[in-house]
């Protein structure tokens, strides 16, 4: 590990500011960023510690609810409103990581993490989003666990989070505060960015941008679900995973909100299938199509090909479970 300065943060502002010099980062829980420190894949000459802030509640917010920055992930996925109001957000965070992690994970720092890119890990290895302009390894390499949504020839890298892929279904907000006070709200859809040409780029955080929250919309109902594909059954990342909020009134659907997790470098949201499904009888014939919808840009890297058919079978399969269709 590369030697650093840490400050713990004594005002917001000034943490923005302290944030916003070059080489410095914000560090909460430090699940992800001292494993990349450790691995020399972040160097940063300044840590800020934002664990004094007072960022740690989940509250109340008009009919919604706001999820604090530095609330651990344990904390928000038994907290009593989100297990009543949001289970599928409190499905997806059950499906990440461990239980000795979500306790030290907190919102902001489970949003921002990194991707589980193993050239990106390994620092003898070309990489655009490590190194800009040395290459990508895994186009033509290892590439299993890699996008087939959204990808450029600079990255295929995934987006690895599951809590944020049950955020953008619910539509929340990311609350931000800047090095000069000023306050931001992103919807967490376009938070994360696709690769382009800039993969160095995950979100649209500018430095010194310090996240403040997660503010959750007033409940919105319906049947939602959590499904989490991986290698193992517990302690991995998502393959694919599909956070979906269905509703249904006289045999018709009267909502479908579904977002897709480990097939692009962002929780993965088509506002087209919720168009296509909206208003329509469940059948298998319909989930056919929604899933033609979702991956007819879809494109292989070779050992991730596997993932086209896991998509739409993972599609299938919730919105069977969710209206009562028998795949
Ligand atoms: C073995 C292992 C398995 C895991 N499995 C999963 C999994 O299955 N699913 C899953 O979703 N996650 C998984 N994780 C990831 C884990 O959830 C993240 O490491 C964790 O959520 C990061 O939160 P943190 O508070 O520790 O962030 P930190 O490591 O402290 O920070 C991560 C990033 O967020 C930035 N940051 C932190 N707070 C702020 C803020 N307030 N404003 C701006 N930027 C900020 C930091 O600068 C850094 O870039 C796993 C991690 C490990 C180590
Ligand atoms: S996929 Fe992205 S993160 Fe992985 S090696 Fe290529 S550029 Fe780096």
């Amino acid at each position: 590990m590369k030697p650093f300065n840490y400050t713990r943060a004594e005002g917001l502002e000034q943490a923005a500011k302290d944030a916003s010099q070059d080489g410095a980062l914000a560090i909460a829980g430090g699940t992800n960023l001292l494993d990349l420190m450790k691995l020399q894949v972040e160097t940063p000459s300044q840590l800020i510690d934002v664990n004094p802030l007072p960022l740690g509640q989940i509250e109340d917010d008009r009919d919604g609810l706001r999820i604090g920055a530095l609330a651990s992930n344990t904390a928000t996925a038994s907290h009593a409103r989100v297990r009543a109001d949001y289970p599928v957000l409190a499905k997806a965070i059950l499906a990440g990581a461990t239980q000795q992690l979500r306790n030290k994970a907190t919102t902001a720092g489970n949003l921002c993490q990194r991707t589980r890119c193993y050239y990106f890990t390994n620092i003898d290895q070309p990489c655009n989003k490590r190194d800009p302009g040395s290459g990508c390894g895994a186009i033509d390499g290892i590439a299993k666990l890699h996008a087939v949504l959204g990808t450029s020839s600079q990255c295929i890298a995934t987006y690895p989070g599951d809590m944020a892929v049950a955020m953008a279904a619910l539509d929340a907000q990311v609350e931000i505060v800047g090095d000069d006070g000023g306050k931001r709200t992103v919807p967490v859809r376009s938070f994360h960015r696709l690769p382009g040409e800039t993969p160095q780029y995950d979100n649209v955080l500018e430095p010194g941008e310090i996240i403040t929250g997660v503010t959750l919309p007033a409940p919105v109902g319906g049947t939602q679900l959590y499904r989490k594909v991986r290698e193992r059954s517990s302690y991995a990342f998502a393959l694919c995973s599909v956070a979906a909020i269905v509703d249904i009134a006289d045999n018709r659907i009267t909502r479908a909100d579904l977002t897709f997790g480990g097939l692009a470098h962002k929780p993965w949201h088509d506002p087209r299938l919720s168009e296509l499904l909206t208003g329509q009888a469940p059948s298998l014939e319909l989930f056919d199509e929604a899933a033609d919808l979702l991956l007819e840009n879809a494109r292989g890297y070779g050992e991730n090909d596997f993932k086209i058919p896991l998509a739409r079978r993972a599609l299938t399969a919730t919105l069977c479970e969710a209206t009562g269709v028998q795949p």
